[in-house]
């Protein structure tokens, strides 16, 4: 049953009171260490190839950029898995753009060879692949699987996501695949997409709830000039239109884990771009539990690039090692031991939500009643 009805995710997404906003985080952190507990997952991020064969308006990786590409050999990623396992990390995520240059038997084997060798989680972010080639490399091992449904809007998803030749996509039904075929699933989307509405965000929330994630990645919106929508997103003004800011992603990732308080959630990379001071810790306080270094070699973070600036990617994955550990434990948290999957071994506490907010309307209408007195 849902924590919150429609119209209080939705007040709470329209929410500008930093009073009380810093409400709803503080009670997002408590559903987070009631039901996750205070440990802080690190997931390797193995950013395997940037080819794509897909044209979504949002990503510098589609297809009709020209721009160097590249794809890691067998060897390149394997050094990677080491390096995680060296630095400590319990999981790691191969994720490229939608690429069938990725062989299904090529990247079947090598995940054969991640779970001979390692103790690793594998997760796998490679797109809408085929349902034969998603049971090949679930029956060879690997665990999850993170596929963003990008907008619960039908709409707006067919107009930021172009089909790819005549095939149908429908991220949403292929989730319910991949959790048929027996891999945890992970979903998400970027909050501040041009043409995205509060209303339409708060349906992604119920829908994250809906398919019971077990991971679940938000972040902002980030313009690439290259892109169609990169170069839309400076035009707009409309009172509906979420933005694309740091509150925004802090207020949905608390929305978030309120609905879904077992879920793993990640700070992302996104949130630390646009915040590179602290963006990290705020998503960790505001109901986070993940974070995903980076482990791909230079130069090939710099040639992922979804969208500029990224953040650390000029960082090596010792450094960033370092850097992230830092953070947690200065916030209090604990570094993650093991895989770290879905918590479901926590025992659900009853919550006690912090009180409806009041929208814009009903304070203005307070605060002439005050005046009037
Ligand atoms: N190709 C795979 C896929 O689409 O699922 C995995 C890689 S794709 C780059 C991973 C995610 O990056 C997407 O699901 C999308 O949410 C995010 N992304 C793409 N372009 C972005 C942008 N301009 N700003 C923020 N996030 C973006
Ligand atoms: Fe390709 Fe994924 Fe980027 Fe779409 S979001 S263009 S599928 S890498």
């Amino acid at each position: 049953m849902s924590r919150l009805t429609h119209d209080e995710i939705l007040g709470w997404l329209r929410e500008t009171s930093p009073s009380r906003l810093e409400r709803l985080f503080a009670q997002a952190d408590q559903v987070r260490r009631d039901h996750v507990g205070d440990a802080v997952h690190l997931r390797g991020l193995i950013e395997i190839s940037s080819y794509c064969a897909r044209q979504c308006h949002y990503c510098g990786l589609r297809a009709a950029r020209s721009m160097p590409r590249y794809r890691m050999t067998r060897e390149e990623i394997m050094k990677c898995v080491r390096q995680a396992g060296l630095l400590g990390f319990g999981t790691v995520v191969m994720q490229a753009g939608e690429d069938f240059g990725i062989e299904a038997e090529w990247l079947a084997e090598i995940i054969r060879a991640i779970k001979a060798e390692t103790p690793l989680a594998v997760t796998l972010s490679l797109g809408e692949r085929l349902p034969d080639e998603l049971r090949l490399w679930r029956q060879a091992g690997a665990d999850r699987y993170l596929l963003r449904f990008e907008t619960s809007n039908p709409a707006l998803y067919a107009a930021i996501h172009p089909r790819r030749g005549a095939a149908v996509s429908d991220r949403v039904s292929l989730l319910r695949e991949l959790r048929a075929i027996g891999y945890e699933i992970g979903s998400g989307v970027m909050t501040g997409i041009p043409g995205q509405t509060y209303e339409m965000l708060a349906r992604d929330i119920e829908l994250f709830e809906a398919l019971d994630l077990d991971m679940i990645g938000i972040g902002p919106f980030l313009a690439h000039p290259d892109t169609p929508l990169g170069a839309q997103s400076a035009a707009i003004i409309d009172e509906d239109q979420v933005p694309s800011n740091e509150w925004m992603v802090l207020k949905a990732v608390a929305l978030t884990r309120i609905v879904c308080p077992e879920a793993n959630l990640p700070a992302t990379t996104a949130l630390a771009t646009i915040n590179t001071v602290d963006g990290r810790e705020h998503g960790l306080e505001s109901g986070a539990n993940v974070f995903m270094p980076v482990l791909t070699p230079a130069p090939y973070r710099q040639m992922y690039e979804i969208y500029p600036g990224k953040a650390c990617v000029d960082e090596d994955a010792t450094q960033c090692n370092h850097c992230l550990r830092g953070r947690i434990q200065r916030l209090g948290r604990s570094v993650g031991v093991g895989p770290g999957g879905r918590a479901k071994g926590f025992l659900k506490q009853g919550q006690s939500l912090p009180e409806e907010p009041i929208s814009s309307s009903r304070t203005d209408a307070l605060s002439q009643f005050v005046v009037l007195r």
